[in-house]
Order: C-alpha cells, then sequence, then structure tokens
C-alpha cells in the first residue's frame, strides 16, 4: 500500500483562526478543531495531516522568544516522525518568526511553511483555504522520497517565498508579503511550479540541530533626517544592549554629523556589535559608495548587504545566544547562513 507523507500543521493563532465576536466586532481566536471542520478538503490531499495547536493560540503581536523556543521545541521532538511541518501564524509578525526558526534550526532539510490569511477562515471571501491547502501541498512534495523543499518558508497568495527573505508589504492586500532582495521559490497557479534553481540546500548532511538559546538584549535605531542626539545617546549608552541594527538610508548611507559619528564610535569602542542594514524595502547596503558611509565601515560597523530587518534582528538574537566571539561576529554575521543574504 502507498504511503502518503506525513505533515505536522501547528497552528499559534492569527487571523486565519479568528472568529468574530458580534457583541463587540473584534476578532478573537477560535478552538482548532474548528479550523480544521473549516476546511474538509484538506483530507482529499495525498498525505497524512495531524495537527498541534498553541494551548492558547495569539495574535502574532504577542509573539516573543518563548513562543519561539516552543516551536522549536515541537519540531525538535516530531522532526523524524513527519515529512513537513506547516505553521500558521498571524501575518503581522509571521516574517519574524520565520526568520527565526531558519536560524534556530541547524542542517534542516525538511519543509516547514509559515502560512495565514488576511481574512478569518469563516469568512465568504477568506483567503485561508487557498493559502493552507497550498502549504500542506508544498510541505508533501517529494522526489523519490525526498522532500522537494528543504527550508524554512513562507507562502502566501500563490507565492511561495525563502522566509528570511520576506516582509510584510500590505495590511489589507491578500498579496501581503514580498521578498524583494531574493526570486520567489514558487508559484501557484493552474499548475504548482517550484523553482528548484532558487532552493536552499544544505551544505551538510548533518543531523538536525534545533537551537532554543536566543539573546534578546538587542536595539533597533531606524535613522530620519532631524533626529535628537539624546535618543541616539539613550539609546547607544545603554550598557544591557549586546548588539543594534542600525536602520540608515538608501544604500547603507547615514549623517556625517560629528555627534552621531561619536555616539557609533564610542558604542562601537564598548563592544556593541552594530548592522548596518537599508531602510529601503528592496536592494543593499555598500558600505563605503558613498562618503556618507565611509566613516561607518571604518569603525568596523558590520555590513547588512541586502538582508531584512527581520532576519537582521533575529540573526543577532540567534548568534548571540550561541556566543559567538566578538572576534569573529562581523565575519559570521556578514556570511550568509540559510539564503538569508546574497
Ligand atoms: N493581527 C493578526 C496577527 O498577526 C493579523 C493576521 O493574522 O494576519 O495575528
Amino acid at each position: 500500500m502507498k504511503e502518503f507523507p506525513k505533515i505536522l500543521l501547528i497552528y499559534t493563532g492569527g487571523t486565519i483562526g479568528m472568529v468574530q465576536d458580534y457583541a463587540t466586532g473584534q476578532l478573537k481566536a477560535f478552538d482548532f478543531g474548528k479550523l480544521l471542520e473549516q476546511i474538509p478538503e484538506l483530507y482529499q490531499l495525498d498525505c497524512e495531516i495531524e495537527t498541534i495547536s498553541f494551548p492558547n493560540p495569539i495574535d502574532s503581536s504577542d509573539m516573543n522568544t518563548g513562543h519561539w523556543k516552543l516551536l522549536v521545541d515541537l519540531i525538535g521532538k516530531h522532526y523524524n516522525s513527519y515529512s513537513g511541518f506547516v505553521i500558521l501564524h498571524g501575518s503581522d509578525t509571521m516574517s519574524y518568526t520565520a526568520s527565526a526558526l531558519s536560524f534556530l534550526l541547524e542542517n534542516l532539510s525538511k519543509p516547514i511553511i509559515f502560512t495565514g490569511s488576511q481574512l478569518p477562515i469563516g469568512d465568504l471571501r477568506t483567503d485561508a483555504k487557498e493559502n493552507l491547502i497550498t502549504s500542506v501541498q508544498i510541505a508533501a512534495l517529494n522526489l523519490e522520497g525526498r522532500p522537494v523543499v528543504q527550508e524554512v518558508c513562507l507562502y502566501f497568495e500563490n507565492k511561495l517565498y525563502r522566509a528570511n527573505r520576506t516582509t510584510k508589504m500590505s495590511a489589507e492586500q491578500f498579496q501581503a508579503f514580498d521578498s524583494p532582495n531574493y526570486p520567489t521559490l514558487g508559484i501557484s497557479g493552474v499548475h504548482l511550479r517550484i523553482k528548484e534553481e532558487y532552493l536552499w540546500r544544505s551544505e551538510s548532511h548533518k543531523k538536525l540541530r534545533p537551537h532554543t538559546d536566543l539573546d534578546n538584549r538587542i536595539g533597533l535605531l531606524k535613522l530620519f533626517p532631524g533626529i535628537h542626539p539624546s535618543w541616539v545617546h539613550g539609546l547607544l549608552g545603554n550598557p544591557e544592549m549586546k548588539a543594534l541594527v542600525l536602520e540608515s538610508y538608501g544604500a547603507g548611507n547615514a549623517s556625517t554629523e560629528s555627534w552621531f559619528i561619536e555616539e557609533l564610535q564610542k558604542a562601537v569602542d564598548r563592544g556593541l556589535h552594530i548592522v548596518n542594514v537599508t531602510q529601503c524595502p528592496g536592494g543593499s547596503v555598500l558600505m563605503g559608495k558613498y562618503a556618507t558611509s565611509a566613516a561607518l565601515a571604518e569603525m568596523g560597523i558590520i555590513d547588512g548587504k541586502d538582508i531584512t530587518t527581520e532576519a537582521a534582528l533575529t540573526k543577532l538574537m540567534y548568534m548571540l545566544g550561541r556566543d559567538v566571539s566578538s572576534k569573529s561576529f562581523k565575519t559570521i554575521f556578514e556570511t550568509s547562513l540559510r539564503g538569508e543574504m546574497t
């Protein structure tokens, strides 16, 4: 008898499983059992689906590193028993969680597909059904018994993306995500087309190593013209902070005013790891291209290249959690670990 791939569907919360409370008009999470009742089509797929739900499903705005550890533990525990995993997650912070998992699951060689929806599953015009059904299909794809996808992906509105390249772009379009700096990995139309040439393949054939140590003593500073020196001083001077993502302008440019350069220099001197990423949705930092980024390059600020802010923040938490030495921190950050930068 033919054996079907086994898929574990993990429900964390989000709009996909929400119902409207008619008394207040607010959306609230509902019982996961009912989610599957809403999509009997799932049982027609050529795979076996088992489900687990967070005990208390959450709106993804409440996601934190504790939930990420829970997901890593769940996947670690069930890794050998399933061919692939689909994680239902609110779209608001999906790119953060999915990026974090891409780092935390070292040597991953099975598909983990994140999906969700803009409209609740019970809504007449819902985008949830297609997102969920196709995600399960992608997680179940295999070629001679080996999974086609072997990385953490995000599937939304007909497109499959490398998760750590994505950003939520729209709070209302069904096309909520984009991957500005890396091609889509697949498109679902009449046919489900996976672009194998863009898929990630881990070079090592080692066993999965799930990591759960994350250090969130990190910060994010988005520059804007006219930023007040005391805000920058307050943030960079925080002795608890271990690393900072600096969202600069364009190709990695920042103010050359002396107070700003001095604050950065002081922070670097005391050992703060600063990563330069661009606040543009697409394109790359090119440190030293303009005079306005030359000083940053000289003081040893890390080049974030074309990494997203979501991936930069979660990569920092992962690397700090692994106690990467100060000496090799810059080199390791500037190296692509999971296909997160070019
Ligand atoms: N607020 C919701 C969440 O992120 C939105 C969604 O699910 O799309 O949980």
